[in-house]
């Protein structure tokens, strides 16, 4: 999705905003539960694809995607 195809239709039609999430999805902010200190706010880009609404978000806060990698389970 970050080269600009959708993963589920296949359209070139993806935009991406910094933390658009925070603005126009959800009215809030993104919470990405790791443990219950580090349930706070995170910084994420998020990707949206027009013809079939599918969206993405990645978190760009560093030290957050090393406390999810501790604390989730892996998948595969
Ligand atoms: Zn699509």
């Amino acid at each position: 999705m970050k080269k600009g195809i959708c993963p589920k239709c296949g359209a070139e039609t993806v935009y991406s905003k910094n933390d658009g999430i925070k603005y126009s999805v959800m009215q809030g902010v993104v919470i990405v539960k790791t443990n219950t200190i580090l349930n706070i706010p995170s910084s994420a880009i998020s990707y949206v694809c027009t013809t079939c609404g599918y969206f993405e978000n990645y978190i760009t806060d560093k030290n957050k995607l090393s406390a999810v990698a501790k604390e989730w389970k892996k998948v595969g």
